[in-house]
């Protein structure tokens, strides 16, 4: 018998009303290997044999997320609880989707299509668990071995070789010898996966508190080089060295360009079909590292970069650099900044123009607003009109 813990205890609710109605439900995969594990749970997971339009009709409030494949999302007190009808599925012949999948009325076949044992865990309302395939052994033995014979699990849905590295990447799991050698046979088909899934596991697999475990996987089994974007320079090897975990795909890409710079974080993005506001953080961010080697940690890095991004850069300095630039550090400097942006300076275009009336506008005079503001952030000049205009009297721009 397993202790619920508080999202369990609210979930309970939705398993016992799909009782009511006449159903089996069960909480199901990661929420129930991470419950035993003591670790704390993303999502809770439930599987019934009611089918989608059964739980349409028990629940209100029902999204209809993937109700082909017999899953569906219920709300209940403002968390989401994806539900899943039991199912078997057939051939994955895209490598992405199942064919057809099945509803069925057992619970059993749906645990034998999931991929590890330690994710094809069931547990009832009483806190029962239901393990037909040895999961908790290979939890408390820390190993990940797929459900059934491995060669053909990963051939039928090769993105699980890539899920197999993640997990022992999240969990600090070895993966079971025979899974292992499977990995080696089955390989080069996670090169017709679709790249957002692939990148969507890439980038928990850098999140998890063994990344390094996860990548030294990635490079012995040389998955490397069937993988988007790393197979055209393989730069594992040499990041799984001082590798630390990062929590943004935007880190991630930072860190491949710092580790191999010919990879631009421009095409890293794209080879990876990422997003665009994903880009421009990579792109911040690796703006921001620039600029560290260079001036090292001042007022204008804190002024630059925003907020929001003091924390990846202080994780990827981390593992760029011996020393780490702290989060608190930045704060600190960015807490005295006298301006926060340029229109805070107390001098504008305006000023400047009046200054030099004889001289023919142009690009010299956001080049003098952009030293003044530099002036002024790294504390060498007072933000006051008239000693910004001296300043200027005293080193009157150069206009060619
Ligand atoms: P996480 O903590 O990342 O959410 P999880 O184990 O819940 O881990 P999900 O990707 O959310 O992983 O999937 C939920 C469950 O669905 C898994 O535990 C597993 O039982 C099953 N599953 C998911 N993807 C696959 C797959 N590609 N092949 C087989 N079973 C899968
Ligand atoms: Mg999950």
């Amino acid at each position: 018998m397993c202790q619920f813990t508080k999202p369990f205890q609210d979930a309970l609710y939705i398993i016992e009303k799909i009782e009511q109605a006449g159903h089996q439900a069960y909480f199901v995969g990661g929420c129930v290997r991470d419950l035993l594990l003591k670790r704390s749970i993303g999502d809770i997971d439930i599987t019934t044999s009611a089918t989608p339009d059964k739980i349409q009709t028990i629940f209100d409030q029902v999204i209809p997320v993937g109700i082909e494949h017999g899953t569906v999302i219920v709300r209940h007190n403002k968390v989401s609880y994806e539900v899943t009808t039991f199912r078997v599925e057939s051939d994955y012949s895209d490598g992405r989707h199942p064919d057809s999948v099945q509803f069925i009325d057992k619970i059993d076949q749906d645990l034998a299509r999931r991929d590890f044992t330690v994710n094809a865990l069931a547990m009832d309302k009483y806190g029962k668990i239901i393990d037909l395939f040895h999961g908790q052994e290979d939890l408390q033995n820390g190993l990940l071995r797929t459900v059934g014979d491995g060669m053909d699990r990963l051939k039928e849905d090769p993105l699980r070789i890539l899920r197999a590295i993640r997990f022992s990447s999240q969990l600090g799991f070895k993966i079971e010898n025979d899974t292992l050698s499977a990995i080696r046979d089955v390989k080069p088909a996670v090169e017709g996966l679709a790249v957002e899934r692939i990148t969507a596991e890439l980038q928990k697999l850098f999140a998890g508190n063994y990344v390094k475990a996860g990548l030294i996987y990635l490079t012995d089994l040389r998955i490397e080089k069937h993988l988007p974007v790393l197979k055209d320079y393989q730069v594992l090897k040499k990041l799984s060295e001082t590798i630390r975990p990062v929590h943004t795909l935007s880190e991630v890409i930072c860190l491949i360009h710092r580790t191999e710079p010919k990879m631009d974080v421009r095409t890293i993005s794209k080879g990876w079909k990422c997003s665009n506001r994903v880009l421009n953080e990579a792109i911040q961010l690796n703006e921001a590292i620039t600029y560290y080697t260079i001036n090292g940690l001042n007022n204008m890095l804190a002024y630059k970069l925003l907020p929001d991004f003091y924390m990846a850069f202080s994780r990827i300095t981390e593992i760029l650099f011996s020393q780490k630039v702290k989060e608190e550090e930045l704060i600190k400097l960015r807490k005295n900044l006298v301006i926060l942006s340029k229109k805070d300076l107390d001098i504008d275009g305006n000023d400047i123009i009046k200054l030099f009336p004889d001289k023919k506008k142009g690009p010299w005079i956001q080049e003098l607003l952009i030293k003044m503001e530099e002036l002024v952030i790294q504390g060498n000049i007072e933000n006051k009109k008239t000693i910004l205009k001296d300043w200027i009297k005293w080193n009157p721009p150069v206009v060619k």
